[in-house]
């Protein structure tokens, strides 16, 4: 598909990683660019939020939205050498918080410093939320974005393309169960859990066993009297320790208070927190249909950017649910930029819409992709080390991995040693056959020293995240 060469007006929605990325890359490029931010920071899910939501499971249409779905006591789960842009690291940034799986401020730290060097925030209108996207009427090369100020009336102005990066961890997704409704305890999402205090001594059950699940049952663990995992995955079984306990999912909840599982179990609860990811929204995207939005996807799209029907005029950044976030995005973000420019083109619509129907390939084959599409080397390879060492620390050490996880040890262990033909055999088995029976097979078979000490967390983790870079846009939501 060919687009003449020249720069554009582009609209950029979201100031989060995403948006700040694919607008210094929009910016370099010559193009022309307004970012709508709805609120008055930079940072996306990385500016927390103390507030809650009014309604904490996140059902209600009308409440008011907070966007961050971080707790207080959150630490990045991908090390800080991974949560880089090309040009731009946390070694960049003097001071701080310098573990390798630092808090959520220094993230913050690391996006503003990045705007400002970058000179950004020129770019940013803050206070804008977006309430319309849409093509106009008979001229299929202007999009329309209409946004609320506050204290405002709607406004609209007009724009050659639009990039969306709204994010993807705001609207929350519960689980459901029989007696959910009239169950009497507390609810609600992890969207809207922010620290520990308030479940001082209570029974408490903990849906989930993605991310967020293992963080807050170890966190709630050292407050509460008991906690309780109900695991949405049959197939993944939880060693008990300490005061916590793992389930099956919940059969039933009851009017007197008790929960009851599916291995029998029956508990008297004070709360149920729902850790089951988020729903793909974009309630301001109208386009008839072409895009089609539901909880768990949006498409067509190819390579997880443009619509085919609408590409290049709409696209959207951040979306590949990925352990390189920033990286992914930067190199969505240039492909973007030139595609627009008319340096790079896009094949026929017909091609692109056959290609986003395919399964996906793994995260470093699609940002290799990314990078030649920009002219870019192929991505480091030490980058693929640490991903491999990090799968490891996820299997063997579950939610301890961030304490036990040597990052630079690993690294030169990968690099000296036989072990990173191990992980990728365990890698690749465990995209064929996934679940605690695949663990057990690949120990007895290639005999891998530590096996034997994977963590119930880890085969989710492996399982998880395998499921995700092979189809990050197809079915599975992080539950981040
Ligand atoms: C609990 C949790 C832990 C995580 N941990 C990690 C981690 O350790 N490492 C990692 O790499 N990733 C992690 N992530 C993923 C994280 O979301 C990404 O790192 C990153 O923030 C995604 O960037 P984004 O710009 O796509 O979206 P966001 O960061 O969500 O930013 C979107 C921006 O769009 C704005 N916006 C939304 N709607 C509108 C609108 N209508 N109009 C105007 N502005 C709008 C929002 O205000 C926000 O500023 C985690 C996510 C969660 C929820």
């Amino acid at each position: 598909m060919y687009f003449p060469m020249e720069a554009k007006k582009v609209a950029v929605i979201g100031a989060g990683p995403a948006g700040l990325v694919a607008t210094r890359e929009l910016l370099r490029e010559g193009h022309k660019v307004v970012v709508f931010e709805k609120s008055d920071k930079v940072g996306g899910t990385w500016a927390y939020d103390s507030r809650v939501e009014t309604d904490l499971l996140g059902l209600d249409p009308e409440r008011k939205i907070v966007h961050s779905s971080l707790y207080k006591s959150l630490r990045v789960n991908r090390p800080r050498h991974l949560m880089r842009f090309l040009d731009y690291a946390f070694s960049e940034i003097e001071g701080g918080d310098q573990r390798t799986f630092p808090g959520h401020e220094e993230v913050l730290r690391f996006l503003t410093t990045f705007a400002e060097k970058f000179g950004l925030l020129e770019s940013i209108r803050f206070g804008y939320n977006v309430v319309r996207v849409e093509q106009m009427e008979g001229n299929a090369n202007k999009w329309i974005v209409e946004w609320q100020a506050s204290g405002c009336d709607p406004n609209m102005e007009l724009f050659e393309a639009v990039v969306v990066s709204t994010g993807r961890y705001t609207e929350p997704k519960t689980a459901s169960f029989p007696g959910m409704d009239k169950w009497p305890g507390l609810q609600m999402h992890s969207h809207n859990y922010r620290s520990p205090e308030q479940f001082k001594d209570m029974i408490v059950v903990v849906i989930g066993a993605g991310a967020s699940a293992m963080d807050i049952s170890k966190e709630l663990s050292a407050v509460t009297k008991e906690v309780h995992l109900a695991l949405k995955d049959p197939s993944v079984e939880f060693a008990s320790r300490n005061n916590t306990w793992g389930h099956p999912m919940i059969k039933r909840a009851y009017e007197d208070g008790k929960v009851e599982f599916h291995d029998g179990c029956f508990i008297d609860a004070h709360a149920i927190i729902h850790c089951t990811g988020y729903k793909c929204h974009y309630p301001f995207l109208k386009t008839n249909g072409i895009v089609s939005v539901n909880d768990d996807s949006v498409g067509p799209l190819y390579k997880v950017v443009f619509p085919p029907s609408l590409a290049p005029r709409l696209a959207f950044i951040g979306l590949p649910n990925v352990a390189l976030t920033f990286l992914t995005a930067e190199l969505q973000s240039k492909w973007v930029a030139k595609v627009l420019s008319g340096k790079v083109h896009l094949p026929s619509t017909e091609e692109m819409k056959a290609s986003a129907k395919k399964l996906y390939h793994m995260e470093i084959e699609y940002g290799n992709w990314l990078a030649t599409q920009s002219g870019l080397p192929l991505l480091e390879k030490r980058w693929e080390h640490l991903l491999n060492c990090i799968w490891k620390c996820y299997m063997l050490y579950g939610v301890d991995f961030r304490e036990k996880c040597d990052v630079d040890g690993g690294l030169k262990e990968v690099e000296s040693s036989s072990l990173g033909r191990e992980m990728a055999i365990i890698r690749s088995a465990f995209s064929f056959m996934l679940g605690t029976v695949c663990g057990v097979y690949i120990a007895q078979n290639y005999k891998v020293p530590d096996i034997k000490k994977l963590s119930n967390t880890g085969i989710f983790f492996a399982k998880h995240i395998e499921e995700n870079y092979r189809k990050p846009n197809s079915k599975k939501d992080s539950d981040d």
